[in-house]
């Protein structure tokens, strides 16, 4: 499953939040024989939607999608300069499918900021600046051996083309992600055999004192820093707090700070996002459940999800909207309302799509 790396500066909360997002193991709770690394936290992204279904259907259970964070510990500065540590820290965040970065906000004189001063616009430089510098040396390396492959393959012209206008880009100072290169994008796609850094989705936290949770302006401000990136704001210490309380000391404790949600749960749901991750639902009496495909999956691959037998063996899916189905109140009522369609092999899942798979063994 895909996963997202959480980077940070050292001393800016970043175990204080994996350690929250750990004990939120939904995967523990759900699968208790389940082997995770130690180093993987995997989070539930809340979905209300499955509360509903579990009403309607007298659900046994709720399994809703999961996002997996790799708590990428190590050394930031000089990890580009590539020693045996530096190596291992980018070689972790390669494999992970895209990048948050916990940022300090907090003020805090027993906890000591590396640079000697909270400054959340030098810490993302700083980090960023390395994982420029390690793109472009990966640009570097392969530019020579790139430009005589395209002399007899035609086809590498254009890798050569878009390995210079990234190494443009990452000379000014900036990642392909704020450029608008990623994987997703034709530039990014031939850029994809040189392994980059920057063209994963990046998300930032930003680790901030109760009062920088209500401060729109002070939020707006770090927004702009991070544009098109997506921000979130929290507290680590109040989340970790957060986890060990009941449901309803949790909602108290989160309106008395004028909060909806726990950050936590905005940082799953964020980051399934971010990874550019879509859900559709099922339900019956055993459980009720939110699976997790790629945006732009077919019914056949959403199928594949549950069992490779489904998809082979893929007929057509029943599909009816949550909205259809609250609105009804039954499968069944659905049905005899028009609101059930039968969807074939090249039907595109749509967010909300409650489905029933007909498919041969
Ligand atoms: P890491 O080095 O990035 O993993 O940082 P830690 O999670 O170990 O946190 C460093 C120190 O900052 C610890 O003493 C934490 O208790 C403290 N800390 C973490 N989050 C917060 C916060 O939101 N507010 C305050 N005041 N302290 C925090």
């Amino acid at each position: 499953s895909l996963t997202i790396g959480i980077v940070g500066l050292p001393n800016v909360g970043k175990s204080t939040l994996f350690n929250a997002l750990t004990k939120n193991d939904v995967l523990a709770a759900n699968y208790p024989f389940a082997t995770i690394e130690p180093n993987v936290g995997v989070v539930g992204v809340p979905d209300p939607r499955l509360d509903t279904l579990a009403e309607i259907f007298s659900s046994q259970r709720k399994l809703p999608a999961t996002v997996d964070f790799v708590d990428i510990a190590g050394i930031v500065r000089g990890a580009s300069e590539g020693e045996g540590l530096g190596n291992k820290f980018l070689a972790n965040i390669r494999e992970s499918d895209a990048i948050c970065q916990v940022i300090r906000a907090f003020q805090d004189e027993n906890v000591v900021h590396v640079d000697g001063k909270v400054s959340p616009k030098d810490d993302i430089e700083t980090i960023n600046t390395e994982l420029i510098l390690a793109d472009l040396q990966s640009i570097e390396k392969a530019l020579p051996r790139l430009t005589k492959e395209s002399r007899l393959q035609k086809d590498k012209v254009h890798v050569v083309a878009a390995a210079e206008a990234a190494q443009k880009i990452l000379e000014e100072g900036r990642t392909l992600f704020s450029a608008g290169i990623t994987r997703n994008t034709e530039q990014g796609q031939l850029l994809h055999e040189l392994h980059l850094l920057t063209t994963k989705p990046f998300l930032y936290v930003f680790n901030v004192d109760e009062d920088e949770l209500v401060d729109e302006s002070f939020k707006d401000a770090q927004r702009a820093l991070v544009a098109p990136a997506e921000a979130i704001f929290l507290n680590a210490k109040i989340e970790s707090e957060l986890i060990e309380l009941s449901d309803d000391e949790a909602l108290e404790l989160l309106q008395s700070m004028g909060q909806e949600e726990p950050g936590l749960a905005t940082l799953a749901r964020v980051g399934f996002e971010t990874l550019g991750l879509q859900t559709y639902l099922t339900a019956g009496p055993k459980e009720s459940r939110a699976w997790t495909i790629k945006k732009g999956a077919t019914a056949p691959e959403a199928a594949g999800v549950i069992h490779t037998d489904f998809q082979k063996g893929f007929i057509k899916a029943e599909v009816i909207s949550f909205d259809d189905l609250v609105a009804t109140g039954s499968v069944a009522d659905a049905r005899a309302a028009g609101k059930a369609r039968m969807e074939g092999k090249d039907y595109v899942m749509q967010d909300g799509d409650v489905v029933e798979f007909r498919f041969n063994v």
